[in-house]
């Protein structure tokens, strides 16, 4: 079956001589696998079209019960050029990359909040914006629409608001109040806002907020700790060392 689809491309692993497979993820059909045959020859009409964290329009074949397609014709939506070489931008489209990858497993439904998501959040890269907090409110956004989303003001174990020194709990599923905190630890209220204010604004005002030093850090950890929780598979994140390099060189 021949099929087309604007993608993403979030890996490239090379296959053979001259073959590559991409990990992709796309409008219509998810998260899905391709392998593009001849594309590292010279004279390939793939050149500069699959380049990685670029949007195209992929033309695919595809096989019912097969896991990897064949793409046969890409044209270019967003080069994307700034994600390949600005640093802090590669890094964080990276990181974002390895996040969607580990929420979406292959065979997942395809969802296009979850494709403008990755839009939103390399459109942002791409500008050349602070990291940090878009990448962390992306993640926020994806655990939310891959069925993991947490609770920021209510008290998970008896359902009272939250006023101040809140405590937080994994498998809970968010806040808890001061009451209920011996079944959490506690964290700092700064985190919870901007968790709290990632799951109801635009991306684009978040990526202005700006945290205490190391602040993102934490964030991204008690994401990361909560996801390690409520995933099925070990959560491995190769970038996040990149991006707290980067953070420590004043990046
Ligand atoms: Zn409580």
């Amino acid at each position: 079956m021949r099929v087309s689809t604007p993608a993403f491309v979030l890996r490239r692993v090379r296959w053979s001589e001259s073959s590559l497979i991409l990990t992709l993820y796309s409008l219509d059909f998810g998260r899905a696998s391709a392998i593009v045959k001849g594309a590292l020859r010279p004279n390939s009409r793939f050149l500069g079209r699959i380049e990685l964290f670029s949007q195209g329009e992929f033309q695919l074949s595809r096989r019912e019960g097969r896991e990897l397609d064949t793409a046969t014709e890409v044209s270019v939506i967003s080069h994307n050029h700034m994600l390949r070489t600005g640093f802090s931008s590669f890094a964080g489209a990276g990181l974002f990359s390895e996040w969607l990858l580990a929420a979406v497993s292959h065979g997942n439904e395809p969802s296009r909040p979850v494709y403008c998501l990755v839009e939103q959040v390399f459109g942002l890269l791409e500008e050349g914006v602070a990291p940090w907090p878009v990448v962390c409110g992306g993640v926020v956004r994806l655990l939310q629409l891959s069925g993991h989303g947490f609770s920021t003001d209510i008290c998970v174990a008896c359902g009272a608001e939250i006023a101040d020194s809140p405590c937080w709990s994994h498998s809970g599923g968010g806040v808890v109040c001061g009451k209920c905190g011996e079944s959490g630890f506690p964290v700092k209220s700064g985190i919870i806002s901007f968790l709290s204010r990632a799951g109801n604004s635009s991306l684009e005002s978040l990526s202005r907020v700006r945290l205490w030093p190391g602040g993102y850090i934490q964030c991204h950890s008690l994401l990361k700790e909560y996801a390690q929780v409520h995933f099925e598979h070990r959560l491995l994140l190769k970038s996040e060392k990149v991006m707290k390099e980067m953070l420590d060189a004043g990046h």
